[in-house]
């Protein structure tokens, strides 16, 4: 196809098509743009109203979820108290809380929900097919639900499409047609474990396909985010090989707003090919634009979408020729209710002479009924798209649809709402030139790496395969100046399995140390002469070395402390984001600068480097901390003696290189493997030592605080200590919480790194109408993650650090069982340090399981009355380093923005993994000095001030002020 006169010829078809369909089609409007009733009114105020259509939508959200009358009257309130509804909705808001209000507005949105959501009974499957058979056209069913996260789950997600499946054989005439979702199919669909994850969905699906085979159905596979996009692919290709049968049509949902999307299509003709079977195409526009981007611009990937709509259109097009192209083995559906992209679709399949069989045209249920009619009467095959499912399950799809069909761009507002006019309509898709990325100045992080893309993968194994054949050596003690005998050796081991030994470290003496300290004085005047551009850059090339090494640096870490790869690939990018932001922060803080200027009188400030550093880190967070706190110190201007934990010191050793490597000289950054009870405190003892910058347990760092106040002899400054220390985080899980989300982020945030982060949440305070069901839908997504070594992949939860971590978290766990009720217990292997993973109810404020840091995969959650009797639990605490909230009433948001002090609260997300500049992290109260790390006033914790007051007055004779 092609040429200029094929073109026009094509443009002209599309206008005539265009023209008939839309003549057709506006003779009557949609129910959602129905001006007439109060729905319509509604949604009319809402399309003019970005904030209304947004605030209508929140609520409508959180309704399913609302058990009492004073809930929902609460909410609606909070959502639409501001805005003048008029009608019925107005009148409801009257009200007050009258019961009254409840049942009329649930009632309303069950009406606008049944629009677009067939209810799962009998009767209500066999009306929609009569009018649908009416139209006439056939039907695709979707079994719509919450987002699967547990087994348990996945199977009910199967069992209701089994059910489906079964109801459709009998009630209608045609072979029955569903659309699955394969990431419902199991609770870990995860691209990381590719094998596993297809493994699980293939399992449950195996029963489902025998029976649709049987049934000679069409079973489509939705596309879902991209970070799925591949795994998806790969699943339908195995299924396909696994259910080889004739009769039955497998299908495909691909999505032309994605650039991949013409390989994907490539891919799919060359297998129908290739096996010589058909295989069904459900060309899409796609339906997670907003998400896709947000997510991308969050972790600072390439944008996955086309972000000008012209462009997918366009795509759209070129596809669907593509898939005409093959009707041999491609049976395509053209969906969507774009006028021009159905009129094209007619005109293409026209002049390549497809018969009525040979494609079909989908549309969704509610969305355009005039235009479905319009289509049929023109003799297209057409499929109507029905999701099936109650409204607390269909809710989300719900909501997707509302909104999509009322952004400023979509095509029925514009069609029906805005009466664009025809040839707008019908207008070939122009997108336009694609402007250079113009990527916004100033810090940005780096992102973490892509693991849905195999060739990431393949590098991370090999990584770990490479640090595995390197290890094994012993790291000598060299501290310039002295041979002193170590004072001992340190071996280094697996966590995930205790025999592995991975290196032997010599550990300094004092003698050591203080040869170190001397080292490091006599550096300290020509370092702090250096330029803080020199220094700032050193930073940068350590930086830019440490990303060349990403993946070795963080298989290292998997082997040494049990992060699993992305855990461990965030930590190495942590690093990078410390070593780049406070390079920038210092050269924004060098120089003199002029305070308050007087005629006669010049006064100037400038930071300058304190001194001596001792670096003191904690091992979970191995390179991350060790680099943020050295950074800091070192692009200040202070010579810094790296003083790691003991778990962790193959990956210190690494740093050290890495900065030696950039070109900090030996002197001004030297490692001093020890032990924190001797090496450490005597560091922090040090007359010559002027500055600590410590993160670790509060009982060391509130010695550390008390030791660096005691003046010893022959100290020459006061002491400053920059301090880190432990938490004892509590997420509220409040009545209206969206529960998806909210389990979904505790258990990432509980037991992520098997609770070894000091931001990990150890407490929940669940509100009472939640709790239970908060509780055991958590245990049961817990129960579907086995543990397992970290190297691979499949496993995202591995072993705590060591064998006394192990014991020591063993007894809260014995300690929980008389305290509250252990309602999960995980199995773990035997091979490492494992815990099994726990969760407690019956924790009440008192007991020690709510009140102390224990450090491991061990949840209590407690149970409250209200809202703020949850937060007053949540802040009886002496820690107060992390909180979460989920919530979706914003008059409790606020309350906890206003009240809830901690270091660093998250709000309806998870309250782990915090990001350099844009999320500065560290505790108050007792859990913290309140500067945070990676934020704008951390840097001068490790500099002093100094003013500098001249009297430029001579005899009578000002000069000019120099600015
Ligand atoms: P830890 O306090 O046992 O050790 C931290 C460091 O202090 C180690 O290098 C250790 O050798 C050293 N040390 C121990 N005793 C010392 C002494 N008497 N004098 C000087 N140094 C001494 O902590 P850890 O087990 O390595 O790390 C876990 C703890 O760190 C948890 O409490 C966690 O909450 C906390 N942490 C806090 C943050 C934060 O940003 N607030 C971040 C990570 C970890």
């Amino acid at each position: 196809m092609g040429g200029p006169s094929v073109l026009h010829g094509l443009e002209a078809s599309i206008a005539e098509i265009g023209r008939s369909l839309y003549e057709r089609a506006l003779r009557a409007n949609p129910s959602l743009f129905d001006a007439r009733g109060l729905r319509g009114r509604l949604a009319a105020r809402a399309l003019s109203d970005e904030r209304l259509r947004s605030a209508l939508f929140h609520f409508i959200d959180t309704l399913p979820q609302l058990d009492s009358a004073a809930e929902v009257a609460g909410h609606f309130r909070a959502y639409l108290g501001n805005y003048e509804l008029g009608g019925l909705w107005g009148r409801v808001l009257r009200l007050g809380s009258h019961p009254a209000l409840a049942g009329a507005v649930r009632a309303s949105v069950q009406r606008v929900a049944r629009e677009f959501l067939v209810e799962p009974q009998p009767s209500a499957i066999r009306r929609v097919l009569r009018r649908l058979a009416r139209l006439p056209a056939s039907a695709t069913f979707d079994a719509v639900g919450e987002a699967v996260l547990t087994e348990q789950e996945a199977e009910r997600y199967l069992q209701r499409n089994v059910e489906l499946l079964e109801l459709l054989a009998r009630e209608s005439n045609e072979p029955p047609a569903i659309s699955v979702k394969l990431s419902a199919l199991t609770a870990r669909f995860d691209p990381l474990d590719r094998s596993g994850s297809c493994r699980r969905a293939m399992a449950r699906l195996n029963w489902f396909l025998t029976r649709a085979v049987e049934l000679k159905a069409t079973v489509t596979v939705d596309m879902e985010q991209h970070e799925l996009k591949g795994l998806i692919l790969d699943t339908f290709f195995e299924v396909l090989e696994a259910f080889p049968h004739a009769g039955w049509l497998p299908g495909i949902a691909l999505q032309a707003y994605a650039p991949d999307a013409p390989a994907h299509v490539e891919r799919v003709i060359q297998f129908a090919r290739s096996r010589r079977r058909r295989i069904g195409v459900r060309l899409v526009k796609g339906a997670y634009w907003d998400t896709e981007v947000a997510l991308a611009e969050q972790r600072n990937w390439p944008i996955p979408v086309f972000l000008d709509k012209a462009q997918t259109d366009q795509q759209y097009e070129l596809l669907t020729a593509r898939l005409f192209d093959h009707p041999d083995v491609i049976y395509p559906a053209i969906a969507g209710h774009n006028l021009r992209s159905l009129a094209h679709a007619i005109a293409a399949a026209r002049m390549r002479g497809l018969g009525r069989d040979a494609w079909e045209v989908q549309m969704l249920l509610g969305m355009a009924d005039p235009l479905c009619k319009a289509v049929a009467s023109k003799g297209i095959q057409l499929r109507v798209y029905v999701p099936v499912g109650d409204l607390l399950a269909g809710i989300a799809y719900l909501i997707r649809r509302l909104m999509e069909n009322t952004a400023n761009n979509s095509i029925l507002r514009q069609t029906y709402a805005e009466r664009r006019q025809l040839v707008d309509l019908l207008a070939a898709p122009h997108p336009a030139p694609v402007e250079a990325e113009g990527r916004a100045t100033g810090f940005r992080n780096i992102p973490l790496i892509d693991f849905s893309d195999p060739k990431s993968a393949a590098a991370f194994r090999h990584a770990l395969d490479a640090v595995r054949s390197g290890l094994g050596r012993t790291l000598r003690m060299n501290v310039d100046g002295t041979t002193d005998r170590p004072a001992g050796h340190h071996v280094c081991t697996n966590p995930a399995s205790r025999d592995e030994t991975l290196g032997v470290v010599e550990m300094a003496s004092l003698v050591h140390a203080d040869r170190a300290v001397a080292n490091a004085v006599g550096a300290f005047e020509s370092w702090r002469e250096v330029p803080a551009m020199r220094r700032a850059e050193l930073c940068r090339r350590t930086a830019d070395l440490m990303l060349e090494r990403r993946e070795r640096l963080a298989a290292l870490e998997v082997l040494e402390v049990g992060k699993n790869w992305r855990e461990a690939d965030a930590d190495v990018a942590e690093a990078v984001d410390y070593l780049r932001f406070y390079a920038q922060q210092m050269e924004a803080l060098d120089g003199w600068r002029p305070t308050a200027g007087f005629p006669g009188e010049r006064n100037d400030l400038r930071y300058e480097p304190r001194g001596v550093a001792a670096i003191i880190a904690p091992w979970n967070f191995p390179l991350a901390i060790l680099t943020g706190m050295a950074s800091a110190a070192l692009v200040a201007g202070n010579p810094v003696i790296l003083k790691p934990a003991e778990q962790a010191m193959l990956i210190a050793a690494e740093l050290h290189a890495l900065l030696l490597e950039a070109g900090v000289p030996a002197a001004v950054c030297q490692l001093l493997p020890g032990e924190g009870e001797t090496v450490g405190r005597h560091l922090v003892e040090h007359p010559d030592v002027g500055l600590i910058a410590f993160t670790g347990s509060r009982e060391v760092g509130l010695a550390i605080l008390e030791r660096a106040g005691r003046v010893v002899s022959g100290q020459r400054q006061v002491k400053r200590v920059v301090c880190e220390m432990g938490g004892k985080n509590a997420i509220l899980v409040d009545a209206d919480a969206d529960l998806d989300e909210a389990v979904l982020h505790t258990l990432h945030s509980a037991f992520g790194f098997q609770g070894q982060k000091c931001s990990a949440a150890s407490r929940v305070i669940a509100l009472k109408s939640v709790h239970d069901r908060f509780a055991s839908r958590l245990a049961d997504a817990l129960d579907c993650y086995p543990y397992g070594p970290p190297e691979d992949p499949q496993y995202i939860f591995g072993p705590v650090i060591s064998e006394q971590a192990r014991e020591r978290i063993e007894r809260y766990v014995e300690l929980g069982k008389s305290e509250g009720k252990l309602i999960y217990r995980g199995r773990v292997p035997q091979s490492g340090h494992y815990v099994a993973p726990a969760i407690f109810t019956g924790i009440l404020p008192r007991h020690r399981l709510a009140r102390e840091e224990i450090f491991g995969p061990v949840l209590s959650i407690l149970c409250a009355e209200n809202f703020s009797q949850a937060l007053d639990m949540a802040l009886d605490s002496e820690f107060a380093l992390t909180g979460g909230v989920f919530s979706r009433l914003p008059e409790h948001i606020d309350l906890a923005r206003r009240r809830f002090r901690v270091g660093n609260l998250y709000i309806n997300r998870r309250i782990t993994g915090a990001l350099v500049s844009a999320q500065p992290f560290g505790g108050i109260a007792m859990s913290g000095t309140g500067v945070q790390a990676g934020g704008p006033d951390y840097l001068k914790q490790f500099l002093w001030t100094r003013v500098v007051s001249e009297n430029t007055l001579r005899h009578g004779f000002v000069p000019p002020s120099a600015g």
